[in-house]
């Protein structure tokens, strides 16, 4: 009964992904999200359901399109699965909660906004407002969530805005908002972590590939994906991160 529910829990965060690679694929270009349906890129043939199911489809066609043989993305099924095990995850750790439902739309807003990020170096106003609409009415749970939640949607926004202002624009609007989101969706503590972990990794990455010359010193990196990771770090691992390091200070 209980791998019932676990499946049921990793298709349902699946099928969002699904959801997401949609909005990823057509959010940047400005177009529907609902319309047309869903269709190969290649052949323009409508996919049906048998086509459409999360990471199964992809599996049995063997990362092809039933109807023209091109290869399908990696993109579609490596989301799905991501998406699946992120609301697995969410579900085991916080149970039949608000806490479960406002992480896993923490998932389905950073998810979108950092694949967008890397591909296109923007995220879409419409992903971050999405994730402000749907969440006010899940920090309404108590007293402390709300105040937690509030703090940490200004916090967030906050205090990218004063880096981008510091670093002339080295941080768009797009991660100011997104930031916020964060924070409004984990509240001001794990948001702090968030960021921490987001700049920590972000100066890392961006010192190895200066290095590798992948990209050149002072070109702007898309820092949306960062937040994510820092994100879903803090929400899924926060407290066991926070305990570490403070017991790394205290050893
Ligand atoms: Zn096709």
């Amino acid at each position: 009964m209980e791998y019932l529910w676990w499946g049921l829990v990793f298709f349902t965060g699946a099928a969002v992904g699904s959801f997401l690679n949609v909005c990823i694929c057509r959010m940047p270009a400005g177009g529907s999200i609902v319309y047309p349906p869903s269709h190969c890129p290649a052949c323009r043939h409508i996919l049906n359901f048998r086509n459409l199911i999360p990471v199964f489809s992809y599996v049995f066609l063997k990362g092809r399109c039933r109807y023209c043989g091109c290869k399908i993305s990696s993109q579609y099924p490596l989301v799905e699965l991501i998406t699946g095990l992120l609301f697995v995850m969410s579900a085991a750790k916080y149970g039949v909660t608000l806490s479960t439902l406002r992480a896993i739309l923490l998932i389905s807003v950073v998810i979108p906004a950092a694949a967008i990020d890397l591909k296109y170096k923007i995220i879409p106003d419409k992903i971050n407002l999405a994730g402000v609409v749907l969440g006010i009415p899940l920090i309404f749970e108590s007293k402390e969530v709300f105040f937690s939640s509030a703090i940490g949607f200004f916090a967030g926004g906050g205090l990218l805005f004063l880096i981008a202002v510091a670093s002339r624009g080295g941080m768009g609007g797009g991660d100011i908002k997104l930031a916020a989101v964060i924070g409004l969706l984990l509240g001001w503590k794990q948001l702090l972590l968030a960021l921490f972990l987001a700049f920590l990794v972000g100066s890392a990455a961006g010192l190895t590939m200066t290095i590798f010359k992948v990209v050149r010193l002072k070109e702007p990196v898309p820092f949306g994906p960062y937040l994510a990771l820092g994100a879903l770090a803090a929400a899924m691992e926060g407290d066991r991160i926070i305990k570490w390091y403070i017991g790394l200070l205290t050893m």
